[in-house]
C-alpha cells in the first residue's frame, strides 16, 4: 500500500480544461472550451524548427535562455513598450507562461504572505498561491464589463499584502485595462513593497484598435513586476509550451535561482528557430486584426441563437449568458450541451472560488471558420 499524502491542494481537482476536454472527446462534441486555435501555426516558422534541428541545436542551451533570443525580445519590447530591458540579466525563457507566473509566485512568496487576485481567474493563479502557503484575497471584477474596481482593491490591501496578479487581455473575458486601471495601480502600489505579477499571454490578441497596456510600457511599475509571457499564444502553437518573463535584473536573479533546479533550460530547436522568427514584426503585428475577425464572425453566427454575448475585447475568449435558454448551473449547462447539443465549453465559474453564478459560458473562438460555422449550427437549435 501506498503512503498517505498530506495534500498540498487538498480543495483541487482536475483542471476544468481537461474535464471539458476530455468530455468533447468523449461525445466527439466541437471543443469551444479548452483555448487552442485548430487552423494550424506559421508555415515559416515550422520550417525554420525543423532546419536548426536538421543543422545540430539540440542539446541544452544557457538556464536564462537562447541568447539570441533572449536579445530579440529585449529589441521587441522596446520597439512595443519603449522599454529599456537588458536580455542577459532580465529576461528569462521558460516552459510556458503558466509556468512563469508559478515560478514568480514561487519566488516572492513567504507562508501567511497575501495576494489580490481579480475574479474570475486563470485556474492556476489560486492553487499557485496557495501550494506556496499563500493566501489569495479575492476581488470580484464587476459583472457583465469584468473591469476592476479600484476601491475594493484599496479595501482588499493589508500589511500583508505581498503581490497583485493582473491580467490583459483577460481570460475568460476578454477584458482588457486601460491607461486610467494602470494609473490607479500605481496610486495603490507607490509607497508599498507589493509586487505586481502581469499576466500578458494575450498581449497582441487585442481588438478595436485599443492598445495593450504592457507593464512594459511604465519604468515604475516595471520595477516591481514580473511580466509573463507566452508564445504557444502569439504563433498559435499553444502545444509547444514554451514563454518568458521579464523582470528587473534583482527581481530576475532570484526567479532564476527556482528555475534552474525546476526545469533548468528549454526546448533548444524552438528558440533558436524564435531568435529569427522574432524579428518578422507582421507574425505579431498582424495576429490581432485575424483574430478580431474570427470574432466578428461568430458573433454573427451566435446571433442568431438564444445565448447572448458579453464585450471581449481581446483573448481567445468569448462569454456568453445562457439564462435565455436554461436555468441550470452554468456547470451542468456546458455539461449538457457537450453531451447533448455536441458543443463544448468553459462554465465561467470554474474561473471562481465561490461559484458566481452569472449564467455565463466560455467560447474560444480561436478556430477555423467551418469549426466556428459548424458550431453555430449546432447552437440554434438550442
Ligand atoms: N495565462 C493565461 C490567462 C492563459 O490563458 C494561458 C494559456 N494557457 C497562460 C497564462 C499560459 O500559457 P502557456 O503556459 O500555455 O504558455
Ligand atoms: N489557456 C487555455 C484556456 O484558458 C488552456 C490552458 C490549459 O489547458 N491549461 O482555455
Amino acid at each position: 500500500m501506498s503512503p498517505a499524502i498530506q495534500s498540498k491542494l487538498p480543495n483541487v481537482g482536475t483542471t476544468i480544461f481537461t474535464v471539458m476536454s476530455s468530455l468533447a472527446a468523449e461525445y466527439k462534441a466541437i471543443n469551444l472550451g479548452q483555448g487552442f486555435p485548430d487552423f494550424s501555426m506559421n508555415a515559416e516558422l515550422m520550417r525554420l524548427v525543423s532546419e536548426v534541428m536538421q543543422q545540430g541545436h539540440n542539446q541544452y542551451v544557457p538556464m536564462q535562455g537562447y541568447m539570441p533570443l533572449r536579445e530579440a525580445l529585449a529589441e521587441k519590447a522596446n520597439f512595443l513598450y519603449a522599454a529599456d530591458i537588458n536580455p542577459d540579466t532580465e529576461i528569462t525563457i521558460t516552459p510556458g507562461g503558466t509556468y512563469a507566473i508559478y515560478t514568480a509566485f514561487t519566488t516572492i512568496l513567504q507562508p501567511g504572505d497575501e495576494v489580490i487576485v481579480f475574479e474570475p481567474a486563470y485556474d492556476s493563479y489560486i492553487p499557485n498561491i496557495e501550494i506556496n502557503g499563500a493566501i489569495a484575497v479575492r476581488i470580484p471584477l464587476s459583472f457583465p464589463d469584468y473591469s476592476i474596481n479600484w476601491a475594493s482593491v484599496r479595501l482588499g490591501i493589508t500589511p500583508r499584502t505581498k503581490a497583485i496578479i493582473i491580467n490583459s487581455p483577460h481570460n475568460p473575458t476578454g477584458a482588457v485595462l486601460s491607461e486610467d486601471d494602470i494609473e490607479q495601480l500605481r496610486t495603490i502600489v507607490q509607497d508599498t513593497n507589493i509586487f505586481i505579477i502581469s499576466d500578458e499571454v494575450y498581449e497582441h490578441l487585442i481588438f478595436d484598435g485599443i492598445e495593450h497596456q504592457s507593464i512594459l510600457r511604465y519604468p515604475d511599475l516595471l520595477q516591481r513586476s514580473f511580466v509573463c509571457f507566452s508564445f504557444g499564444k502569439v504563433y498559435n502553437c499553444t502545444g509547444w509550451k514554451l514563454g518568458y518573463c521579464i523582470a528587473p535584473g534583482v527581481l530576475m536573479k532570484e526567479f532564476r535561482k527556482v528555475h534552474q533546479f525546476n526545469c533548468f533550460c528549454c526546448h533548444t530547436p524552438s528558440q533558436v528557430a524564435l531568435a529569427t522568427f522574432v524579428k518578422e514584426k507582421d507574425a505579431y503585428l498582424s495576429l490581432s486584426v485575424s483574430m478580431q475577425e474570427r470574432r466578428d464572425y461568430f458573433s454573427k453566427l451566435i446571433a442568431n441563437t438564444r445565448f447572448d454575448l458579453l464585450t471581449s475585447h481581446g483573448s481567445y475568449f468569448i462569454c456568453a449568458k445562457y439564462n435565455r435558454i436554461s436555468e441550470e448551473t452554468d456547470k451542468d449547462f456546458s455539461i449538457r450541451l457537450t453531451k447533448e447539443a455536441g458543443v463544448a465549453t468553459i462554465p465561467v465559474s470554474a474561473f471562481y472560488k465561490n461559484a458566481d453564478d452569472h449564467k455565463v459560458i466560455r467560447f474560444c473562438f480561436a478556430k477555423k471558420k467551418e469549426t466556428l460555422e459548424q458550431a453555430a449550427e449546432r447552437l440554434i437549435k438550442i
